[in-house]
């Protein structure tokens, strides 16, 4: 049974809107099975691990909820007519995939893109899934098909937050999921009942899930004939019974303060194993079951994987921008940016920047409408940029370190330290800029470390390699999706030249 308190239900405002502290409230209840540092976590909300990014996502539902962000944030529900975020609007035109863009954009700029999983990430996947809900349809059946539609209608109209669970954990790649030592060691189905489904095992890497309503449990891995039992898509929620999330270490539990660690401590979003004992699926809850060839298409035959990375590049542009302004502001710091090679690095980097940047707008520019009139951003665009992200990340993080040489470095070990008027006064006099207060030198390179060098920036630097899957496989994407056919045909014309 469904046991989760609908949100709707808790969201106080008169236009149904959630709020922050509607979020909040739920977040406090003491029903999911949380696991961190050895303990069960009771109250999410304000558990010292968690309580900054609850915070910060809790301000992202305010942003949404803001009567003077109306038409940037929100659209009318075709079913309440009352207003629900535009990361689930099926777009059917470039003014809807712009709006959209818009939407994100706004709140990426107040995460300064450091968290991925936020609701508008698996809200464009499930909007992409509906928008082609035909597929389910063909597939598998009208009535998984109508599954789906009433689950985004759902998500849609009570602003749930969804997070995803959707590759199994790595155990043994050169094995498939049923042939792994224990066949429900990759989260499969063990039984039907007249209830729902009965799926027990583990599946990886649900960033946000801790601070999610649900979480869809699904699998982009390549399934072959034999894995049947793994080729589902459900909606669980996070305190079904027998439903675990065992989170990572939190970065915010070593940030002894939010001046050093201003990031860790207010954007560690987590990622978990989501281990699933026999859990119960009602049936309204299953999109799909025992159906490989759905489960791969789900993502490719329907604008899903296109929509939810358009949300994942314009929050890449976001966060790239955020380190543009925080190099350029550290050199100034340093004074090395009058230096003229200095500015060429920023300019190079600050070129990479406007094309990450750009290429959302080519994903938009080159969209193509479907059969059924939605319109799905370039995926040419979105491979092409995805597939240079596990370089080009990793390559700008770089520059801004040789940039920054050891500014980042030489900082007092703590804001105590300016408590103190002995080590305070050394501090303003050794650590010091010409026209910057020390407070605010310090300020800026501890942020610059907590973006570029802390724990959480590693964190940081593996989600953009990985989090839309390894990078061999979205280069295969591209090349599925490069115009060969042009290309070939310049090759043919060369090649029919006359002597
Ligand atoms: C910080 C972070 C957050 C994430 N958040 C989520 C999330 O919210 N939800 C979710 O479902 N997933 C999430 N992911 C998981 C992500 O989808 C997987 O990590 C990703 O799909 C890669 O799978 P894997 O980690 O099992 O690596 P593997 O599949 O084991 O691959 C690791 C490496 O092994 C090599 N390799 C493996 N197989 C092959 C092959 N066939 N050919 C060539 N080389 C190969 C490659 O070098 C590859 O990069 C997240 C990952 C990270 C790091």
């Amino acid at each position: 049974m469904d046991t989760h308190v609908s949100s709707t239900s808790l969201n106080a405002g008169a236009d149904g809107m959630r709020t922050g502290a509607d979020y909040l409230r739920m977040l406090s209840q003491p029903d999911r099975n949380v696991y961190q540092n050895g303990e069960l976590v009771r109250d999410v909300a304000n558990h010292p691990s968690y309580r900054g990014a609850a915070q910060s996502i809790a301000r992202l539902y305010d942003i949404a909820a803001d009567p003077a962000l109306r038409d940037v944030m929100c659209f009318p529900s075709p079913d309440t007519g009352k207003p629900v975020l535009r990361c689930f609007q099926i777009p059917k035109t470039p003014q809807d995939l712009a709006a959209r863009r818009g939407m994100i954009s706004h709140w990426t700029e107040s995460t300064f893109g450091l968290m991925g999983r936020t609701p508008d990430h698996v809200g464009s996947f499930l909007t992409g899934f509906a928008a082609k809900a035909s597929v389910f349809d063909e597939l598998a059946g009208k009535q998984w098909g109508d599954n789906l539609r009433g689950w985004h209608a759902k998500a849609r109209d009570e602003h749930l937050y969804i997070s995803y669970a959707i590759v199994p954990p790595q155990i043994d790649r050169s094995k498939l999921s049923h042939q792994q030592s224990d066949p429900y060691l990759h989260a499969g189905v063990v039984r039907e009942t007249d209830a729902g489904l009965i799926i027990r095992g583990a599946q990886q890497l649900a960033t946000g899930a801790v601070f999610s309503d649900y979480v869809y449990v699904s699998c982009i891995h390549p399934l072959q004939p034999g894995d049947e039992a793994y080729a589902f898509g459900v909606m669980v929620p996070v305190n079904a019974q027998g439903f675990k999330i065992y989170a990572r270490r939190s970065y915010a539990d070593a940030a002894n303060s939010s001046f050093d660690y201003p990031l860790s401590s207010r954007f560690d979003e987590m990622d978990a194993l989501v281990v699933m004992n026999d859990v119960l699926v009602p049936w309204e809850n299953v999109l799909f079951h025992n159906n490989i060839a759905l489960c791969r298409d789900q993502w490719w035959k329907t604008p899903a994987h296109a929509l939810g990375n358009h949300q994942a590049q314009t929050r890449w542009s976001t966060k790239l921008r955020f380190l543009m302004g925080l190099t350029k502001r550290m050199c100034e710091i340093t004074g090395s940016i009058k230096i003229p090679p200095v500015i060429g690095q920023i300019g190079e980097m600050a070129a990479y920047a406007a094309i990450v940047e750009n290429m959302l707008l080519a994903q938009e520019f080159g969209a193509t409408a479907d059969d059924e009139g939605v319109l799905w951003p370039s995926r040419a665009a979105l491979y092409s940029v995805m597939s240079l992200q596990t370089d080009l990340n990793p390559k700008l993080l770089n520059m801004a370190r040789e940039l920054a040489g050891g500014s980042m470095i030489m900082l007092p070990s703590s804001v105590a330290d300016f408590e103190n008027p002995e080590i305070a006064a050394d501090l303003e006099h050794y650590i010091c800029s010409p026209g910057i207060p020390v407070r605010e030198r310090v300020a800026t390179l501890k942020l610059a470390w907590d973006l570029i060098g802390s724990e959480f920036a590693g964190r940081h630097e593996q989600y953009e390699k990985f989090y839309g899957g390894a990078s061999f496989l979205i280069k295969q994407n591209m090349f599925r999706t490069y115009d060969f056919n042009r290309a070939s045909a310049l090759v043919d014309q060369a090649l029919a030249l006359k002597d």
